[in-house]
């Protein structure tokens, strides 16, 4: 068989499977066994397969038609322009992630001009320390400390599968030196008395009776504890903000990724010990960002 012939046979089969973009899906899958880029398939349409090569896209394909995430089965992603690793012990980074790490990232600049002009000794030169609280895969963590030479990360997560995964992100992306990993459920990961400008966080927020409905691809593979918020989506929001002002600095901020419905019950949520609420929106127009200063009191 050469490669046209198995694109077409592979697209066919995945779209007998209802796989949504069957064409796509077989292209990639040809080009992580190939070893190359999608326009080497179209200039190399006779070359033919050897056996072994046969063998990992025999396997590939009976994934994907299973619903097996075509990034778990690859076993990567592109996020915010950059490569990360994901296994199935991490959620696949989503789009709508990346506005919130843009927010972060502004905030983060932001923070950095204020240092630059400020000549107090307190300030001059100092690193801008940020929080990613339940980094999973560690794109949060990973692209602020990329985007952000001026920034130093701490990520954590209570899985210590997940934070292997964060760990290989971090050296892939040649950050391991700006991020400290930590493991450990939500604020217990850290020691006290560690003070951070800016707290990222995209924790699990989906209802529990909600993930049954999702797309088979994430309910049946993706990590349930990455995706269950709880009865009402919002357990990982009230303790989240009840824990926070405790490693915020003053005049800190707390970004939080939300669901599409969740803006005003986590605005309400935030207004026990924040200030300067705002709701953003992702780039499909949906709330998808939530943002508060902390002033000490
Ligand atoms: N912070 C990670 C992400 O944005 C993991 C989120 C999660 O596990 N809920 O993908």
């Amino acid at each position: 068989m050469n490669i046209k012939e198995y694109f077409r046979f592979a697209a066919e089969s995945l779209r007998k499977a209802d796989i949504e973009t069957p064409e796509f899906d077989a292209g990639v899958m040809l080009c992580c066994v190939l070893k190359c880029g999608r326009a080497y398939l179209y200039t190399h349409y006779d070359r033919v397969l050897v056996s072994l090569e046969l063998e990992a896209l025999d396997e590939m394909l009976r994934q994907r038609i299973n619903n097996v995430p075509l990034q778990y089965i690859i076993g990567e992603t592109e996020f915010m322009g950059l490569p990360f690793s994901v296994s199935p012990e991490v959620l696949i980074p989503r789009q709508d992630t990346e506005s919130v790490i843009e927010e972060g990232i502004r905030l983060v600049k932001l923070f950095a001009e204020q240092a630059e002009t400020n000549k107090s000794k307190e300030y001059a030169n100092r690193a801008i320390r940020v929080l990613d609280m339940c980094t999973g895969s560690g794109c949060i963590a990973v692209s602020i400390a990329h985007y952000c030479p001026e920034s130093v990360v701490v990520a954590c997560d209570i899985s210590q599968e997940a934070l292997k995964i964060a760990e290989k992100n971090c050296r892939r992306n040649c950050v391991e030196n700006r991020v400290g990993l930590r493991c450990g459920n939500l604020f217990n990961a850290l020691d006290d008395g560690q003070l951070f400008d800016i707290i990222v966080s995209n924790p699990p927020y989906i209802e529990t009776g909600v993930i049954p409905e999702l797309q088979k691809e994430v309910k049946n593979y993706e990590p349930y504890l990455a995706l269950d918020g709880g009865q009402d989506g919002l357990d990982f929001y009230r303790q989240i903000v009840v824990n926070a002002p405790a490693y915020l600095k003053n005049g800190g901020y707390l970004v939080l990724e939300i669901g599409y419905n969740q803006g005003q019950s986590v605005k309400n949520i935030m207004n026990q010990n924040f200030h300067d609420i705002e709701i953003c929106k992702d780039i499909s127009g949906n709330d998808r960002i939530l943002t508060g200063r902390y002033i000490k009191p």
